[in-house]
């Protein structure tokens, strides 16, 4: 199969809402008359950000959930996206499951393919994700004020946990592992809550590499700080009632754990109601973990409002192991 057969068959599709798709040197895509386009690109590498063995199926969606989640994050609706890959070989039956799982999200997001790139090199898959914003309405991470509250969407942690049994790090039951495999091979991003929040949240980030690492985003980016009650973090963990983890993997796991893909925002404590009518909307739960501080510091609080004294890393390519 060579590289033009190989994009006609998995990868070309009758363009629908995009004016031209797969097949030229460019495609054409109209911008909504009183929108921006917000654009962002995420690259997967194997053996860095999933492992050989992982399902193509699960693969094609991870690597479109990852970019809608940047999306999400800024309270975009997904339109279109760009897919470089860069193959080993045209195994067929990968190539089956990869499209079939990439295609089926991008279907239940309205997300088109088209077009890219496909070449012969180390299994790589790079996806640029086009969507748009109502004009000044996107979700920023320079907006947040003092006093706003601090939400994380749906769970947290349970990505971090299946990754640390394939290291070989911990062991868990059996439902509870597949449980937590299943978050972190394919992450459901968060579209529908970062729309609802347009108008609602002050600013938002996507939790990819860690909640402290993301949430240090917007403090810094707003020029405040914030005070987090630990308990409300350890509580996003979703199998926590199932398994009796040391207090330790708990906090690693909420705190640092990356890989969730979920939302990240603050909003004014006088829009609290709003927020909930967006997670209901959206159909999926919030959670207040803490408030917005106008000294630029990341507090951790106890059920006493003790300061508890760890440091959290979040995940950095480049740092230091
Ligand atoms: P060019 O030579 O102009 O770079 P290519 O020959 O690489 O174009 O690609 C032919 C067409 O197929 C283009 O429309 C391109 O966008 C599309 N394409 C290439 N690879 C992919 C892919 N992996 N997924 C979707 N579309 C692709
Ligand atoms: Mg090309």
């Amino acid at each position: 199969m060579g590289e033009f057969d190989l994009i006609d068959r998995f990868f070309k599709r009758p363009a629908r809402r995009a004016d031209l798709g797969v097949g030229d040197d460019c495609a054409l895509l109209s911008p909504r008359p009183g929108h921006q386009l917000a654009l962002s690109a995420d690259m997967l590498v194997e053996g860095r950000h999933f492992l050989s063995t992982v399902d193509p199926v699960r693969l094609g969606h991870k690597s479109l959930a990852v970019n809608l989640s940047d999306l999400a994050a800024c309270g975009a609706e997904p339109r279109a996206f760009l897919l470089s890959l860069s193959l080993p070989r045209a195994d067929e039956a990968w190539l089956q499951g990869f499209s079939q799982g990439l295609l089926a999200l991008a279907d239940a997001h309205g997300c088109e393919l088209i077009g890219g790139d496909t070449t012969q090199g180390p299994l790589n898959i790079a996806i640029t994700v086009m969507g748009d914003v109502p004009q000044g309405q996107a979700l920023l991470r320079s907006g947040a004020a003092a006093g706003d509250d601090i939400y994380v969407s749906g769970t947290l942690g349970d990505a971090r946990l299946a990754l640390e049994v394939f290291r070989g790090q911990l062991s868990l039951p059996e439902q509870v592992f597949a449980r937590c495999r299943e978050r972190m091979e394919q992450p459901s991003p968060r579209v529908a809550l970062g729309m609802a929040l347009r108008g609602v949240a002050s600013a938002a980030a996507d939790i990819s590499d860690g909640l402290l690492g993301d949430l240090g985003h917007i403090l810094r980016q707003s020029g405040v700080g914030a005070q987090l009650q630990i308990e409300a973090c350890e509580g996003l963990l979703a199998c926590r009632h199932d398994v009796d983890l040391p207090q330790s993997w708990q906090r690693t796991c909420t705190l640092s754990g990356g890989d969730d893909y979920e939302l990240v925002f603050t909003a004014p404590a006088s829009r609290r109601a709003a927020v909930q009518q967006a997670a209901m909307a959206a159909q999926v739960a919030v959670t207040c973990i803490g408030s917005v501080t106008e000294q630029p510091e990341l507090e951790l609080l106890d059920t006493q409002g003790q300061r508890v004294n760890t440091r959290f890393a979040s995940f950095d390519h480049f740092a230091q192991d």
